[in-house]
């Protein structure tokens, strides 16, 4: 049955908080669809854009029926690239926050044994890239035995990237005793081949409006010369005047290039491409969520499913080559229910491609004319008001979640045989507290983390001063989040 508020649906009560306080008022049409249909324990298979609220479609579902006793993982996500994965597991774990769910992300290009580490402590949700998850499989670091929930986010694109065998490595080491998600924007046919074979009698789920992003953004196209992109660039950027505006090339050659164009002329800017490290990929990708800067020159690695709100023009500085990168990457605009513009630039020799486009999305782009000199000199005013201030900075989604939670440090940990429950036994003896106050607790060699939730992290601080925990009194600090 469709329902269309979130109280509706049998979720406890720590998962209605979280959604509560993440601010998502009803749900979404793919949501109304897949929350169901999963707590129900059915496999689906989602058509669905990003920006339609897929991800915490199965992320709710999930984070209801996971036990949360049991220390094994239960749910495994598979995402293509390593900024989704991340991205994931923040969002799975701000609605889990209150449930106390522990969300784990293992991708490649980052330490492994800290990966490995992490999942030897409780760990209720896995969300990776396909190499890395059978590398921890392989060298038995990743016990699948619990798995019950498998999904396979932005399944097109596994496919794309070449990722259909690991996917089944990773299928075939799993329990048949399963719930599989699978969500995908498109459905070729390597997709559906693995839809057939290894999902039980799926309940399709296809939002209709598959355009509706498409259709709410203001597409305009510009016909210019390869050597003229960068004045034409400059123009646009100052009639426009966006308060975020991401800028797509089809090369890192160019994104550098284009990225120094804008450095010299004073545009506080960044870049991202797959060239660049994976710490300053996602430095990069953070510091533009939270708004320290208003103009990021990107490649596609920044295209597809990352979720950053106002983003309120997108250049396509080069044509996308293909026409489903196209519908990606105008995507970044106009996410939930918000207006957007995407601009793109079209060579005299790219008209394929345009034409390629235009047959996808049903109709013709607008073609403008270059925006006149005069146009420029009048916006250049407001245009260099709007550079010269710092733009606001947004905090995170969690943060709003942390606000009641304080996260502690302790100075013990598994050198001295520090475990759970010493934690768990010394706080519920502190009066006030009980063990559903306490969140998630992190042992480390020499340190160990819990959160206090509930508002009450000050009084335990207090009472930790005076009351040993394991025999002896121990350093108790806060850790800032
Ligand atoms: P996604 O399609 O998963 O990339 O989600 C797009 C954005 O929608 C994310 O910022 C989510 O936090 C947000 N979102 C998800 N569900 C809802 C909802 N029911 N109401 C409002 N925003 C939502």
């Amino acid at each position: 049955m469709i329902k269309a508020n979130f109280n509706d649906y049998q979720l406890s009560s720590e998962l209605l908080k979280a959604i509560s306080m993440l601010n998502f008022k009803n749900p979404t049409k793919v949501q109304q669809q897949v929350i169901p249909a999963v707590l129900e324990q059915k496999d689906i298979i989602v058509k669905s854009q990003t920006g339609s609220g897929k991800t915490a479609a199965y992320a709710i579902p999930i984070c209801e029926l996971v036990d949360w006793n049991e220390n094994k993982p239960q749910a495994l996500v598979i995402a293509p690239t390593r900024e989704l994965a991340i991205q994931v597991k923040e969002d799975i774990f701000n609605i889990g926050r209150f449930k106390r769910l522990k969300v784990s992300a293992i991708y490649g290009k980052a330490p492994f044994y800290n990966q490995e580490k992490e999942l030897k402590q409780k760990t209720h949700v896995v969300v990776g890239t396909p190499g890395r998850i059978i590398d921890h499989i392989e060298r038995g670091t990743f016990d699948t035995s619990k798995i019950k929930y498998l999904v396979i986010d932005e399944a097109d694109e596994m496919l794309n990237m070449g990722f259909i065998k690991q996917i089944e490595t990773i299928i075939s080491s799993l329990s048949k005793e399963r719930v599989t998600m699978l969500l995908s924007a498109t459905m070729p046919r390597g997709i559906e081949a693995l839809c057939n074979k290894y999902m039980k009698e799926p309940i399709p789920v296809e939002i209709e409006e598959q355009n509706l992003a498409a259709d709410r953004i203001c597409q305009e196209r510009y016909t210019v010369d390869q050597r003229d992109k960068i004045k034409l660039l400059r123009d646009i950027t100052i009639v426009e005047n966006p308060d975020r505006c991401m800028i797509f090339c089809n090369t890192k050659q160019k994104v550098e290039a284009v990225y120094n164009e804008l450095a010299n002329l004073k545009y506080i800017c960044e870049k991202i491409h797959g060239g660049m490290e994976q710490r300053d990929r996602l430095r990069v990708m953070n510091d533009f969520k939270q708004g320290y800067f208003r103009y990021l020159v990107a490649t596609d690695v920044a295209a597809r499913g990352i979720d950053i709100d106002n983003i309120s023009l997108v250049i396509n500085y080069d044509i996308p080559q293909d026409r489903e990168s196209y519908v990606h990457r105008i995507g970044r605009t106009g996410r939930i229910n918000r207006e957007g513009k995407a601009i793109t630039f079209v060579t005299q020799h790219e008209s394929n491609f345009l034409n390629d486009i235009h047959q996808y999305i049903g109709k013709e782009i607008l073609l403008k004319e270059r925006p006149k000199k005069e146009t420029v000199n009048r916006s250049k005013q407001e245009f260099v008001e709007k550079i010269n201030t710092t733009p606001e900075i947004k905090k995170s989604k969690g943060a709003q979640l942390s606000k009641e939670i304080m996260k502690l440090h302790i100075n013990a940990g598994k050198k001295t045989k520090m475990r759970p429950v010493d934690i768990v036994g010394t706080l519920c003896n502190i009066k006030g507290m009980t063990a559903a106050d306490i969140g998630i607790i992190n042992i480390v060699d020499v340190s160990t983390f819990v959160e206090i939730l509930n508002n009450k992290g000050e009084s335990v601080f207090q009472a930790l001063q005076k009351t040993p925990i394991k025999g002896r009194l121990r350093k108790v600090s806060k850790v800032d989040m």
